[in-house]
């Protein structure tokens, strides 16, 4: 995707690894300034290590290594003030917001009935109330100046229902109503509002003992090879995974010129999922 975004101020969230650090370095690239956020701080519902301020710090080294600009905050997107004054800050100091891309997540596991108030509560707090902050922040200044491209990632597990994930997919699901309300609310307003649902991709949410066991519970210690054939099972095109710039990828095109007449859409890189559903 060959799209120039010189001068534009992408804010991210959850930029310190994964798919958040794959898009915030392809931004970078093509000449935006990024500002990478991230809570950097376990969750004590996560079964798996979240990211650390070396990961956020090495996200903006990668940045200023390809001769790209990266401002980091540290803010927890459960917290609405912390947004809100993230997204002062950058108009403050670069006086624009061009693109907001709510990508922070986190994942856990467990049986609708067996899963805890705090799991719930927790993950619909992350995974949705931290995007409507996100957008509540980003789109009121993007809409004042008559143009901006949001962008929220849900997952196909936004798409359909999928067993151990009940509060994963509710919380998907709504983070897909919330954003395809916003863009008829932005409709008209220079602001678009699209959704990308990634399938399983090659990051640390999948890559850790805790997904491992779910996914093959009849090994001890199953290692990245023992549950691939397993990852690949579950779609069509038999792929264990995607790699995070192929979400990049969908990402950039809705933040580019090519897509303004395109809002409210879910963009899905499912790896033949898609075909299966309505
Ligand atoms: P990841 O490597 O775990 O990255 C998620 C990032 O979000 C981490 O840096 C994490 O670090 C940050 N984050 C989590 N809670 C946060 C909070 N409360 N405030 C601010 N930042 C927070 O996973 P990923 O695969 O890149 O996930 C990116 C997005 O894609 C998520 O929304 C995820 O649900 C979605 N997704 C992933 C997959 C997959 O297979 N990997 C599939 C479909 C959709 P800290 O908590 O330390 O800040």
């Amino acid at each position: 995707m060959s799209a120039d975004f010189t001068g534009a101020v992408v804010l991210i969230t959850g930029a310190a690894r994964g798919q958040g650090r794959s898009h915030a370095l392809a931004f970078a690239e093509r000449g935006a300034t990024v500002i990478a956020l991230d809570a950097c701080a376990d969750i004590a519902t996560v079964p798996y290590p979240l990211a650390t301020s070396d990961d956020l710090a090495q996200t903006a080294h990668l940045i200023e290594r390809a001769g790209g600009m990266c401002r980091t905050v540290r803010a927890d997107v459960r917290n609405g003030d912390a947004l809100r004054a993230a997204v002062t800050g950058i108009l403050a100091e670069h006086g624009r917001l061009d693109v907001c891309v709510a990508n922070a997540g986190i994942a856990g596991f467990g049986p609708v009935c067996e899963l805890t108030d705090a799991q719930w509560a927790t993950m619909l707090d992350v995974n949705l109330t931290g995007v409507f902050h996100t957008l509540r922040a980003a789109a009121p200044p993007m809409k004042e100046a008559g143009s901006g491209r949001i962008i929220t990632i849900a997952s196909m597990g936004g798409r359909a229902g999928t067993p151990n994930l009940g509060h994963y997919a509710a919380a998907k699901w709504g983070v897909i109503g919330l954003t395809k309300t916003l863009a008829l609310e932005l409709a008209g307003s220079g602001v678009t509002a699209n959704v990308v649902c990634p399938g399983t991709v090659d990051t640390p949410m999948v890559h850790n003992p805790a997904m491992y066991g779910l996914f093959a519970p009849d090994i001890e210690d199953p290692t990245r090879e023992d549950v691939a054939p397993r990852y690949r099972r579950l779609n069509p095109m038999a792929e264990a995974w995607t790699a995070p710039e192929d979400v990049t990828a969908a990402v950039l095109y809705l933040a580019s010129p090519a897509a303004r007449h395109v809002s409210g859409i879910t963009l899905e890189i499912g790896a033949g999922v898609s075909a299966r559903m309505q």
